[in-house]
């Protein structure tokens, strides 16, 4: 037999390998506006169309490149930041592999643009594919300019895998967020269709925080500073009384490059300890200043992971730096955490979420159509509103009517074991996962799409604060989110109004629950092939749903059982793991042998 092992040639071998570095319009935009960063750039200027499907369009002032350099970038391993393996060991910029612009040229047409301060005239160059097709002396600012199309051309199986453009936009935005964050010295704008999503001008740290989060979060960071031998720690932890549900707002950054780790993270949420509850995480956004020659920055394909020589001290410190701050500013626990501020409400009303609501319905209501125009209407309107709240709230009744539950259903025995429903219907023993079981509902009741969700009025409207990118992320769920009851409107800049919560299935906070929700939503985004009305949907749910191991009253147990019982998928929470079993008495023998 002859001999089998062949070279690939260098297109296919780039193609491949672009395939490790770039696997959605997120890398590439994450790659090329590092290169900017790295440039020594003070303005980074991105434009994206169609979360990058289309286009990825940088503009950068930093030093640009020589025709000969412009041209070497494309190459793999083509790089002017390190020269041997040893200075790996003391590498500061964010790029070192000379991987990126050739991968993405691999996968991508590309249009490079870029010229040297001292230089006269700039270079043009197109590659499409990893193949040249023009390279030509051009008049252009000085900087860099790089314009990345149709990502994913020339691999189509890898365009289709692609998810939604909201949550391709959603990666593209929390990518950009982490080098805005790890850069305040650096002005950034990015820019989605046509639309300005952040624009952040040079500024301090705490600033750039609050420009890219919103106005409210100035209150709510306390500072970090530790000096030590070793290392240097700087940055905010949030107060406790801010943390999230989901651990969505943890940055860490060494050498100004965000990092993902568990130990450290560890570290912090010990420095928090008694100050948080068992399901909330702190915020926070660190920035350690360390030698680079005590770290390897090459251990991990996206360069997330990094390690550290000294890992246990860099605990100790992180742990040692936080609790201080956290003692130093006297931030004490303002609210009582053991209680779930979103279940502060008398029972019968916790459980509207699974009954059939008997709401007065306004017939002259349009949700679609908001009577009060409140972004221009000033203060005398919002009272207007107050009081036509009040008028509505006596047509609804205060505590809605449990079902009626014909008798020949009704559980004899219904209780509760920590977080699950037991009940015996005649030969039958049913167990019921509380939490997942309300989730379904909730899920399924979502997704009605025959009957739009009433919205209801009872509500003081409620002013809801994003950061930038949370805002274009909620205006793309507005439509969803109205056909699921919520009614809300712009109200300045990256400001909601919420009006109305979807009739019967509030409990509580609503504030919370659209921030929960989001939380939810950007963790899950990636994880799910589903569309954004289920993610929607899922979200919601999660967030809204008892919280596991809360006590049910006897009515509230009878609820979930009945609508569970009447559900499709009843028996299938939304994870897709069983929520509900169901046993006849002569299938316990089996039972314990075992066999089901
Ligand atoms: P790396 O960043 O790991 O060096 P890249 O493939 O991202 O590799 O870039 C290759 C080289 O191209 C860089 O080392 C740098 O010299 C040059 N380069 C890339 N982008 C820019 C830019 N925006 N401005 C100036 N030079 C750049
Ligand atoms: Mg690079």
């Amino acid at each position: 037999m002859s001999d089998m092992i062949r070279l690939l040639p260098e297109t296919v071998a780039n193609q491949i390998a672009a395939g490790e570095v770039i696997q959605r319009p997120a890398s590439a935009l994450k790659d090329l506006v590092e290169n900017a960063v790295d440039a020594g750039s003070t303005k980074i200027e991105v434009f994206i169309k169609d979360s990058g499907k289309s286009s990825i369009h940088i503009i950068d002032n930093g030093c640009g490149m020589s025709p000969t350099d412009a041209r070497l970038s494309f190459s793999r391993h083509a790089t002017s930041k390190i020269r041997t393996a040893e200075d790996l060991f003391s590498i500061r910029t964010k790029g070192f592999r000379g991987e990126a612009l050739a991968s993405v040229a691999a996968v991508a047409q590309v249009e490079i643009k870029t010229r040297r301060h001292e230089d006269e005239t700039g270079t043009l160059l197109q590659v499409d594919g990893n193949v040249f097709k023009l390279q030509e002396p051009v008049s252009t600012a000085p900087g860099t300019s790089i314009l990345v199309r149709n990502l994913f051309f020339n691999i189509p199986a890898r365009r289709n895998f692609l998810k939604s453009d909201s949550i391709e936009a959603r990666h593209n935005i929390d990518e950009f967020e982490r080098i805005a964050l790890a850069h305040p010295e650096v002005s950034f704008h990015l820019n989605q269709n046509g639309v300005e999503i952040f624009k952040l001008p040079v500024s301090n740290l705490r600033q750039r925080i609050v420009n890219v989060n919103g106005a409210n979060y100035n209150e709510r960071l306390v500072p970090v500073h530790e000096e030590t031998s070793l290392l240097t720690i700087s940055g905010f932890v949030g107060k406790p009384e801010f943390s999230k549900k989901t651990r969505g707002e943890q940055f860490l950054f060494v050498n100004k490059r965000y990092i993902k780790d568990g130990y450290l993270n560890h570290a912090v949420t010990k420095a928090f300890e008694e100050l948080l509850s068992k399901d909330s995480y702190a915020s926070y956004w660190l920035y350690i200043d360390i030698d680079p020659s005590r770290i390897d920055v090459n251990i991990h394909p996206t360069k997330t992971e990094i390690k550290f020589e000294d890992e246990r001290s860099v605990y100790a410190i992180v742990r040692a730096s936080v609790k201080r701050s956290l003692g130093q500013y006297n931030v004490s626990p303002a609210l009582n955490f053991d209680r779930e501020p979103t279940f502060d409400v008398p029972h019968a009303m916790r459980f509207k979420a699974v009954n059939k609501p008997m709401v007065t319905v306004n017939t002259d209501y349009n949700p679609f159509k908001s009577s009060t125009p409140l972004a221009s209407a000033g203060w005398e309107k919002m009272y207007d509103q107050l009081q036509e709240v009040e008028v509505k709230s006596h047509e609804t009744p205060a505590t809605l009517p449990l079902p009626e539950v014909p008798d020949e259903q009704e559980y004899t025995t219904l209780f509760q074991l920590q977080g699950f429903i037991i009940g015996k219907k005649q030969e039958t023993l049913l167990i019921i996962d509380a939490t997942a079981a309300h989730e379904r509902i909730l899920y399924d009741r979502f997704l009605l799409n025959e009957e739009v969700l009433l919205p209801q009025h009872d509500l003081f409207p409620q002013t809801l604060n994003f950061s930038a990118g949370d805002f274009h992320l909620i205006q793309e769920m507005e439509t969803d989110l109205r056909s699921m009851g919520f009614d809300m409107k712009v109200f300045g800049v990256n400001t909601y109004v919420l009006q109305a919560t979807p009739s019967g299935m509030m409990t509580g906070n609503a504030v919370q629950l659209i921030e929960r929700m989001l939380e939810q939503f950007k963790n899950n985004a990636s994880n799910y092939s589903t569309g954004k009305r289920e993610l929607l949907a899922r979200a919601l749910s999660k967030s809204m749903a008892i919280k596991k191991g809360s006590q049910l009253s006897r009515d509230e147990m009878q609820a979930i059982v009945n609508e569970i019982e009447k559900s499709e998928k009843g028996k299938t929470g939304i994870d897709g793991k069983r929520c509900a079993i169901y046993l006849k008495a002569s299938e316990l023998s089996e039972f314990l042998k075992g066999s089901i």
